[in-house]
């Protein structure tokens, strides 16, 4: 196995997975999950599983491994399993992303296990749309964890808020000033039409960078990028840290795309978008190998949400990773 088995037909070398250990979720975002869960049975990969999928991808030329779910913290074996994500050979960079419910309890675990990074999902600091966005009243939670992931010192922090076409404007402005006084990036990402995201409009991401314009001053734009994503990062003035957006829908990164996913119910996927994915062999390391290889090779040239045709992944985003 080498790294070169991972380029695609364009050229795009695949470096970046992205592991959803567990579909499970302690909250509801309605424009990620349903509140009664349907259908497919719930999954959660076993340590034996995620080994093999790391050893494997680690192999073939991945260098990072982004840890998700569903809620990736609701995974009995979180810890162990970014121990197990950073003895991968290849892999230097182990990041998770969190709903941050249960991170005060275990940030410093996940840091000492190796964790690199922690995003915190979070799209309002107001408790009533808290509760209505989520279906849950836990806002106080997912601050004490951010608190303690930040008190750490060791973990890179990001707080990541999918903001809705109904998301007032200050509440948006409330939350882009954590990086004004913390040691963190804040990243506006465009809701995608994918699962329970079709149902929904998602804010134009210049309107709301002409109101932080407004607020606060000049967005100015930094080259350098502060992770694996495409974001665009601004600096603005008097901020510690900065802002990013991600436009997957409005200005397309998909020829610069590096990224893989697995499924917690073991499915590849080469592109977001697109169906459900190759199921892969989680016992077989040889024949995972050859799936994810063909795979790749078929990899789309990029999304279709602007001409879905039916085509597209009808899962829940909480079954996929984001
Ligand atoms: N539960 C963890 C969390 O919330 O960070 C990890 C899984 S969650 C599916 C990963 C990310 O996907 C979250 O930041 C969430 O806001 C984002 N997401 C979910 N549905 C989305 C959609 N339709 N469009 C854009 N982002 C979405
Ligand atoms: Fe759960 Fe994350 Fe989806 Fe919210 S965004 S429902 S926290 S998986």
């Amino acid at each position: 196995m080498s790294a070169k088995n991972l380029t695609d037909s364009f050229g795009r070398v695949m470096d970046y997975l992205r592991l959803a250990i567990t579909d499970r979720c302690n909250l509801r975002c309605v424009y990620c999950m349903p509140e009664e869960e349907g259908g497919d049975p719930v999954s959660v990969l076993s340590l034996p599983r995620i080994e093999r999928v790391l050893k494997v991808m680690g192999s073939l030329g991945v260098k990072k491994v982004k840890i998700t779910g569903g809620e990736p913290l609701v995974h009995p074996e979180a810890a162990e399993v970014v121990r197990l994500a950073k003895k991968a050979p290849n892999v230097g960079n182990v990041t998770l992303t969190t709903n941050g419910l249960r991170l005060a309890r275990m940030a410093k675990e996940l840091a000492e296990a190796g964790l690199d990074a922690v995003n915190v999902s979070l799209d309002t600091l107001d408790p009533a749309r808290f509760l209505s966005i989520t279906r849950r009243d836990y806002l106080h939670r997912v601050l004490t964890g951010l608190d303690q992931a930040l008190s750490l010192g060791s973990l890179a922090v990001k707080v990541n808020c999918v903001p809705t076409a109904d998301s007032p404007i200050p509440d948006l402005l409330a939350l882009a000033n954590l990086a004004k006084s913390h040691d963190l990036h804040v990243r506006f990402i465009e809701l995608m039409p994918i699962g329970l995201g079709k149902g929904q409009t998602g804010l134009d991401p210049a309107v709301l960078m002409a109101a932080l314009a407004e607020a606060v001053g000049p967005l100015r734009p930094v080259s350098r990028q502060f992770g694996n994503g495409p974001a665009a990062y601004y600096a603005l003035p008097g901020f510690i840290g900065k802002i990013g957006f991600i436009s997957a829908v409005k200005s397309c990164f998909c020829e610069r795309c590096n990224r893989v996913r697995v499924t917690a119910d073991g499915y590849f996927k080469t592109c977001l978008h697109m169906d459900r994915g190759l199921p892969l062999p989680l016992d077989d390391e040889a024949a995972m190998a050859e799936v994810v290889v063909a795979a790749v090779r078929d990899k789309p040239a990029g999304h279709l949400f602007a001409q879905d045709d039916g085509l597209g992944e009808e899962r829940p985003m909480s079954r996929i990773g984001g």
